[in-house]
């Protein structure tokens, strides 16, 4: 009889500091590779103009994202900013392993380091490393995504953020994108394909 071929879902967790370029790379990646499924996070923060509920995030009110951490809906949850909550369903890595992709994380250095800890045989950590500080401030200010007020709550972070950098399996610094994309690439080739 012929050995049925059972599908065996890893996890890739992108983590870095706000501003680093995750949501970058993690895009290109997804398009780029059919076996790759999103790990939609749950928050409490505002949609941005260009994000699609459901699919960047499942933006929730701040009721509802307590209401689901009361009913312990979530794998890990943080409150990245005062007040702005982020958390892993417990249902998404299901849901991308059961289309028999293997699951992709963008997610800050805590959330990932529970992840990892959570899934020490079938996952792979890589931080992704801004050339500098100004840098990381030069790209948020050009994102155009934060006030003033939130700008110096994510740059704050970071500093704390960048500590992490050994923590994690791998490394990409994202200086020049497309070197940082073919870095990602090669990952993910040689942690999935085998
Ligand atoms: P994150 O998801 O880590 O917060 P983003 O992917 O949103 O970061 O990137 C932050 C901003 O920097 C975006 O406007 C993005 O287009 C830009 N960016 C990403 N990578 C680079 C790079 N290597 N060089 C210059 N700008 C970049
Ligand atoms: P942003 O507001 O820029 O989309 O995300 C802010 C930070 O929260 C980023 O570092 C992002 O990776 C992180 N984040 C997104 N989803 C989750 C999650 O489910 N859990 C945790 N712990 N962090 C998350």
């Amino acid at each position: 009889m012929e050995k049925e071929n059972k599908f065996e879902g890893k996890i890739i967790i992108f983590t870095a500091p706000s501003g680093s370029g995750k949501t970058t790379i993690v895009r290109h990646l997804l398009k780029k590779y059919e076996f790759l499924g999103f790990s939609v996070s749950a928050t409490s923060r505002k949609k941005r103009p260009k994000e699609i509920d459901g699919k960047d995030y499942y933006f929730l009110t701040p009721e509802k994202f307590q209401k689901k951490v009361d009913q312990d809906a979530f794998v890990e949850w943080e409150e990245v900013y005062p007040d702005k909550f982020y958390g892993t369903l417990k249902s998404e890595i299901e849901r991308v392993w059961s289309k028999n992709k293997h699951v992709v994380f963008d997610i800050e250095v805590k959330g990932a380091t529970n992840i990892k800890e959570l899934y020490p045989d079938n996952s792979l950590a890589v931080f992704i490393c801004p050339p500098s500080i100004s840098e990381l401030r030069r790209r948020l200010t050009n994102r155009k995504t934060e006030t003033e007020s939130s700008l110096k709550k994510r740059l704050d972070r970071a500093k704390e953020e960048m500590t992490y950098e050994n923590k994690f399996d791998k490394v990409i610094i994202n200086d020049l994108l497309e070197v940082a994309l073919e870095e990602a690439e090669q990952i993910i080739e040689s942690f999935c394909i085998n």
